[in-house]
């Protein structure tokens, strides 16, 4: 069945984690709501989507992770939303005496999903040379208390084992996520293999000439205007609505409110054609 709607509701619920958020959509009257990762945070209330309902909305008309299609349209097209982008590909090992094929590794390339994906990040994370020394990621334990650590473990402060990945540290909430997936692995081989972070904008960009001087912030010249502009860029919106906070509330409560409202304010109006490759880690096995 396909149906078409409007993204309803406020921000707030839509974005939970990573790997959890949902979208309420209103069609003919019923208002449905769409289990998906935290990529809902990037839909607008009164986006148009359509729905393609692959399997019946549970209780409270609730459309789990594989029960839909999700298509938005933007100017003029139809874009599909979810399930997330993923492709197939077969490595083949040959026999370097005989030529005769040995093994075939099946992995799946896709967009990060699950919260056990942005866990392997994590633990990925922990081999790429610039974090030996840092945290690599934020959990936060069903009590609600954050903490910073390499893996899962429990709550270093009311000992919960309940916890989970809250934010890959470095990362921006506009980052995205690809992974590689083994899908035929033996127990000792790692179910997830490399990972991609793509965030934008674009870096500045600058270039040495061949008389030795630089060239600063030559990006303008490469690329078009609208490959990173606007860019998610929530520290210019914060100096602009500290201003405005500070005016009708406290000092400290403006300043709380701040990032929440920034980063939703600064989501809202990235819309690049073109990211960076921020980073590739790929397991050492
Ligand atoms: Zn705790």
């Amino acid at each position: 069945m396909i149906i078409r709607g409007k993204v309803v509701g406020s921000e707030i619920p839509r974005f939970k984690h990573r790997w959890f958020g949902i979208l309420e959509v209103e069609a003919k009257g019923e208002r449905y709501k769409l289990y998906m990762s935290g990529v809902a945070q990037w839909l607008i209330t009164g986006d148009e989507v359509e729905i393609h309902i692959k399997n019946k909305p549970k209780k409270g008309n609730v459309l789990d992770f594989d029960d839909y299609e999700l298509y938005k349209f933007y100017e003029g097209e139809k874009i599909k939303v979810w399930p997330l982008w993923e492709k197939k590909y077969e490595v083949k090992r040959f026999s370097p005496l005989t030529g005769e094929l040995l093994y075939i590794y099946r992995i799946k390339a896709r967009e990060a999903t699950y919260e056990s994906d942005f866990e392997a990040i994590a633990e990925l994370e922990q081999y790429h040379y610039a974090s030996q020394k840092e945290r690599v990621a934020l959990w936060r334990c069903e009590n609600g208390h954050t903490f910073e650590a390499n893996t899962k473990q429990t709550c270093p402060v009311c000992g919960n084992e309940k916890v989970h990945i809250l934010e890959i540290k470095g990362s921006t909430p506009a980052s995205r996520f690809l992974i590689l997936e083994l899908e035929n692995r033996e127990e000792y081989e790692p179910r997830i293999l490399a990972y991609v972070r793509v965030d934008p904008p674009i870096p500045l960009m600058h270039r040495r000439l061949p008389n030795g001087e630089i060239e600063k912030n030559i990006r303008e010249k490469v690329f078009p205007e609208e490959w990173f502009k606007p860019s998610f860029w929530p520290e210019r919106i914060m100096k602009e609505l500290y201003e405005e906070l500070k005016k009708k509330y406290p000092r400290k409560v403006a300043r709380s409110m701040l990032w929440e409202k920034a980063k939703w304010q600064a989501l809202r109006e990235s819309n690049t054609a073109g990211a960076r490759i921020a980073r590739v880690v790929v397991h050492p096995d």
